[in-house]
């Protein structure tokens, strides 16, 4: 299968799983943004997947996002969003780059965009990555620290809050991620409702290859395809 053909399957089930959504609710929106995950992804491969109609990159880390930022050619112009952990020493990098920063894990490093953005003189979209399953082995705020966090960027000059974003634990049958992905929605909405200042919650980042009909299902409307798109990675 091409990258282009994967894409057409990966919208097919999207459109089935906004479908099977519970009708008696209401959901924040109905539309679903794929990033495409190009971690060990060569460049080319990349430039196929922009042809075949994706608009938004997903890279883990800001040194490989770096060597591929500057080769992509003008005939895209992508948007470049960060998906994996962030280290502070990394922030001035990473925001010359990203657009939206989705693994937002830490008051300390909340706190060291705030600081860089300003320099920059720009104001950083981010989502807190919340580790709702709470393993030991993943980046992401504890469910406790979500609240203070959030509370904080509404005195943050540099940093909007736009979202929400987790991590399912890997497992067989996706359906066991189907509780995780309903508390992430609420807990979006929770905050949604309550119109903080720098707060503008617009992205539920939620759902990979295999899970993503679950997270869309449970509302997602950002999807984040590595293999479903590009087949199996590189082994780097
Ligand atoms: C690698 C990765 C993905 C994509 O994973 P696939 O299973 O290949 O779709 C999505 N999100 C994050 C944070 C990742 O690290």
């Amino acid at each position: 299968m091409t990258i282009a053909e994967n894409l057409e399957q990966v919208l097919a089930n999207v459109d089935r799983a906004i479908s099977a959504r519970d009708a008696s609710k209401t959901w924040f929106d109905h539309t679903v943004t794929i990033v495409g995950v190009t971690k060990n992804q060569d460049v080319t491969a990349m430039r196929h997947a922009l042809a075949a109609g994706v608009v938004i990159l997903g890279e883990n880390r800001v040194q490989e996002a770096s060597q591929k930022f500057g080769t992509i050619g003008t005939d895209f112009s992508p948007s470049w969003h960060l998906i994996g952990h962030l280290q502070t020493n990394k922030v001035r990098q990473a925001l010359s780059m990203f657009d939206l920063i989705h693994s937002v894990d830490s008051e300390k490093l909340t706190v060291e965009i705030d600081r860089i953005a300003g320099q920059m003189q720009k104001v950083q979209d981010v989502l807190l990555q919340i580790n709702i399953a709470n393993e030991a082995t993943k980046y992401g705020l504890a469910r406790d620290h979500v609240k203070p966090l959030v509370d904080l960027i509404t005195r943050m000059d540099h940093v909007r809050l736009c979202g929400l974003m987790t991590i399912a634990p890997l497992y067989d049958n996706p359906e066991a991620c189907r509780p995780i992905f309903r508390e992430l929605y609420h807990t979006f909405m929770e905050i949604r409702s309550l119109n903080l200042s720098n707060v503008s919650l617009q992205w539920l980042s939620m759902g990979m290859t295999n899970d993503y009909g679950i997270a869309v299902e449970e509302g997602a409307n950002l999807i984040r395809i590595g293999t479903g798109l590009f087949g199996a990675r590189n082994p780097k």
